[in-house]
């Protein structure tokens, strides 16, 4: 592009999920042209893709959802403490309408790469279908979980049955009715999907590789009182949970585990229990920092499950002692450990023998053949970095994010890559993301660049670039505090280890959505510290 070129747009948001949404309504409130490009047919991002049986939210419904406009808030009418799939999908198309995104959102379309050109501060995109398009800035919101992996396992092309991936789920939906189905993988979306699967397929094999900690989700029709109240007093509802760590409500005891009496301490964990909710592993100070605090969570959790599984071998199989407990994403399930009292359903622990490989009649593992119809496949996600790096971007002087991130991602705030001017990340790696409820951390990412994009235009600044010696002191920092909780000692997406060569490192901020706010608010109120703010190389004539 010739340096006095105007681009295509000012900016051009990737993804049409919650992130890519909100930005592009803020984006169009600034008067700026922007575009967003969304490899889906829809827009909902994860709740586009995820579409197995008996996804759902685990953060309330209440709280997770937009906070950005009243009225929004006041007419929809959420049905369940934990919305299903299609509610929540249901929610972001009405979102998509009512502020009349769509016309600015191009569908089935994949941005392939991303070049930053020095000579006139311009980004330079790839798009399929589409050919080339330019935009001043260029804001990922390419989703923390959206890049669904199959695992490498060899002969899939020769399995003779149906195999899916929860998070490419079909939309005509699947009838299990009447086959043996295997499910390779316990997370949350093996854990979420397993009792419903189970309840109407012949024989549900579960192949699971580690087991997880799972709380109940204590789902239910939300109560009207509760839902109006709530609508009625949504600004204070916010704000409190603004000023929670996690941003959704936890019920907090700022003391240590260790100093509480045990009847009081079990007391408390089974009301928390009993209350069902993630909010469990907020119950004491230490429980995140700590393997002994978390150990004593654990073992009443234990207990939890024996209780619930009928075969107490199955149970023993079913129940984590590898990691501390939360150290791991922790599930919330409905009936999961009582699906294994069906006599219709198998636990295959691939600890007696891993899976080797597919064949035409199921999954051969080291302890033999599964023979199934169909296989589902929730082995989760390249999570944080998957879908960015899935993109070829190359920033000044020819370095790709590829190169930069090889050893890890390394983040400004995780909202800004040295090297890589004018491109933002919406709950990069870096930013506290996925330890939060991720509507408001998007929000908060998305409010931020914004005001950023303001303060450019009323300082005449075209070109905002992170610093190399900020990003590293960030990310040493991220790390530097990952390094002080439970996190690093599971094998977890959180760290990478999901995925093979995917390098070693905690991906998150973990110093809370609080702290991380104040951070990034001082930072723009202090005139953007840590960054490189200049006038473009060459204005137009
Ligand atoms: P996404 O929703 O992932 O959207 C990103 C979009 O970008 C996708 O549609 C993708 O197709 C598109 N895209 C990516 N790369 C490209 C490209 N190169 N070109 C074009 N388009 C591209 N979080 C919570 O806080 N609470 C929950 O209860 C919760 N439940 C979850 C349940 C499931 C099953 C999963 C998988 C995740 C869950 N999460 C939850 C995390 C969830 O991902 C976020 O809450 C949120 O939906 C993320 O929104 P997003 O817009 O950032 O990303
Ligand atoms: P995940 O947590 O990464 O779980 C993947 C599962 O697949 C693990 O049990 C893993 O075992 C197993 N696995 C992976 N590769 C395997 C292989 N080759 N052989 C055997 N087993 C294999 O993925 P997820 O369940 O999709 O969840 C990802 C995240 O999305 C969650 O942590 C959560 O943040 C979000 N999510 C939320 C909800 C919700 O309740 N709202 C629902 C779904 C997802 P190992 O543990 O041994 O690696």
């Amino acid at each position: 592009m010739s340096s006095d070129a105007r681009p295509d747009f000012d900016a051009v948001v990737v993804g049409a999920g919650f992130a890519g949404l909100y930005t592009l309504h803020r984006l169009r409130g600034l008067g700026l042209a922007a575009v967003a490009y969304e490899r889906a047919g829809g827009v909902g991002g994860t709740w586009y893709w995820n579409r197995y049986p008996g996804a759902r939210c685990d953060v309330e419904s209440l709280h997770y959802s937009y906070s950005f406009d009243a009225d929004l808030e006041r007419e929809w009418d959420w049905t369940e403490r934990y919305a299903a799939q299609p509610e929540i999908l249901a929610y972001l198309n009405h979102v998509a309408d009512r502020f009349d995104l769509r016309r600015d959102i191009r569908f089935e379309t994949t941005v392939r790469s991303a070049a930053f050109d020095e000579t006139a501060d311009v980004w330079t995109l790839d798009i399929d279908p589409g050919g080339t398009t330019t935009c001043r800035f260029l804001i990922l919101a390419t989703g923390c979980l959206s890049d669904a992996q199959v695992p490498p396992i060899p002969g899939l092309d020769s399995f003779a049955g149906r195999w899916y991936h929860t998070g490419n789920w079909p939309h005509e939906g699947v009838d299990f009715t009447g086959q043996r189905v295997a499910v390779i993988g316990t997370g949350s979306s093996g854990i979420q999907s397993i009792p419903i699967i189970a309840a109407q397929a012949e024989h549900t094999y579960v192949l699971q590789r580690t087991p997880n900690f799972s709380i109940p989700a204590r789902n239910g029709p939300l109560d009207p009182r509760v839902l109006r109240e709530t609508q009625e007093n949504y600004a204070v509802v916010r704000e409190a949970i603004r000023q929670s760590p996690l941003y959704f409500p936890v019920n907090f005891d700022p003391r240590g585990t260790l100093g509480v009496p045990d009847d009081e301490f079990r007391s408390i964990i089974e009301d928390r229990w009993e209350g069902g909710g993630l909010g469990i592993a907020a119950t004491f100070a230490d429980i995140l920092m700590s393997e002994q605090a978390a150990e004593r969570v654990a073992g009443i959790v234990r207990q939890k499950i024996r209780a619930k599984v009928d075969d107490p071998a199955v149970a023993e199989r079913l129940i984590p002692t590898t990691y501390p407990f939360a150290a791991k994403r922790l599930c919330l399930d409905t009936g999961y450990f009582e699906t294994f009292n069906r006599d219709d359903v198998t636990l295959v622990d691939l600890r007696d023998g891993p899976i080797t490989g597919i064949v035409p009649e199921g999954v051969a593992t080291g302890q033999g053949t599964i023979e199934v119809d169909a296989i589902v496949f929730a082995t989760g996600f390249d999570a944080m970095t998957g879908s960015i790096l899935r993109i070829a971007i190359t920033g000044r002087g020819g370095l790709t994010i590829q190169e930069k991130w090889a050893g890890g991602p390394v983040t400004y705030l995780g909202l800004a890559v040295h090297g890589f001017p004018n491109l933002f990340t919406i709950t990069g790696p870096g930013s506290p993301s996925v330890l939060s409820n991720m509507v408001p951390s998007i929000e908060q990412h998305v409010d931020w660049i914004a005001d950023c994009l303001v303060h450019l235009a009323d300082h005449g600044v075209d070109v905002i670039e992170a610093e190399a010696a900020a990003e590293r002191e960030w990310t040493d920092q991220v790390h530097a505090l990952g390094d002080m909780t439970i996190f690093p000692k599971a094998n977890s997406w959180y760290m990478g280890r999901n995925i093979a060569g995917k390098p070693v490192g905690f991906m998150p901020f973990v110093g809370g959505t609080v702290l991380y706010r104040q951070i990034c608010d001082g930072i723009a109120e202090s005139g953007y510290p840590g960054f490189s703010l200049g006038a473009r190389v060459n204005q137009p004539a």
